[in-house]
């Protein structure tokens, strides 16, 4: 979605926007990266076409200890 086109309906009418969408809390918290939980911004992307959207973590950072902590898929 990143790209700028929506997995669902494959429109192109993406926009983004930092914690674009909050459900409930502001951030994002990451959790099973040691002994503080970090927390990160969200980039939310929406088509404006479909509805639909996806939330992504904002701080590469964070991202890297993931792939380092927890189970890959
Ligand atoms: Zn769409």
């Amino acid at each position: 979605m990143l790209n700028g086109q929506c997995p669902r309906c494959r429109s192109r009418s993406v926009y983004r926007r930092k914690n674009g969408i909050v459900s409930g809390a502001k951030h994002i918290f990451v959790t099973g990266l040691g002994f503080t939980t970090p927390r990160s911004d969200k980039l939310t992307c929406v088509c404006t076409n479909c509805g639909y959207y996806e939330n992504y973590v904002a701080d590469k950072a964070i991202l890297a200890k993931v792939a380092a902590k927890w189970e890959k898929v």
